[in-house]
């Protein structure tokens, strides 16, 4: 089973002159589903365990969850500014154009805790950065980003002090 089989390009989504990757056709086959989550918890290290997994809004929480069953980890929301209930520590990172917040719940991450971030797609990086940032202001260790797939020619990795791993590249 290729998992690339099951991503869709979408031209022109959400604004025209974006190919956007749609991973739908991926979470409704089951195979294609236990197969990239299974695939993506085995790139974390062996040798370290993992405390907790970060998935972002919103299309990071249905693999990242399943990838913190299999490390058996927590798993930690991270959201867009105003949708976690409880004290929140924020960050602003660039979009293409203007800005964006995302917000973390102050005690998700204990320090010295070990953290995988999980999303479906690198693409500047600018996203992941942000999340990057948030978990190391709680005190906690980013030992791995995942993805499912990332967009080589945006040189998001670039962006990122910590190990990155993904089972598509473009
Ligand atoms: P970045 O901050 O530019 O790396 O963008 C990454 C964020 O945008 C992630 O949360 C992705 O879910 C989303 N994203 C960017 N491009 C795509 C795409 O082609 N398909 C699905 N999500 C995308």
């Amino acid at each position: 089973m290729d998992i690339q089989d099951f991503i869709r390009d979408i031209p022109d989504f959400p604004k025209p002159g974006i190919l956007f990757k749609d991973i739908t056709p991926l979470l409704s086959n089951h195979e294609a589903l236990v197969g990239c989550a299974n695939r993506l918890a085995k790139l974390s290290p062996d040798n370290v365990k993992i405390d907790k997994v970060i998935g972002i809004e919103s299309r990071g929480f249905i693999i990242g969850s399943m990838i913190a069953e299999r490390l058996e980890a927590g798993f930690v929301p991270v959201r867009k500014k105003g949708k976690l209930p409880y004290q929140v520590k924020s960050k602003d990172y660039g979009l293409e154009y203007g800005k964006d917040t995302l917000e973390i719940h102050v005690d998700a991450i204990k320090k010295g805790e070990k953290v995988l971030i999980h999303d479906d797609v690198l693409a500047t990086g600018g996203t992941a950065e942000a999340v990057c940032n948030l978990v190391e202001e709680l005190g906690g260790e980013v030992v791995q980003c995942n993805f499912i797939m990332e967009l080589d020619f945006l040189n998001g990795r670039d962006k990122l002090n910590s190990p990155v791993s993904s089972l598509l590249s473009y």
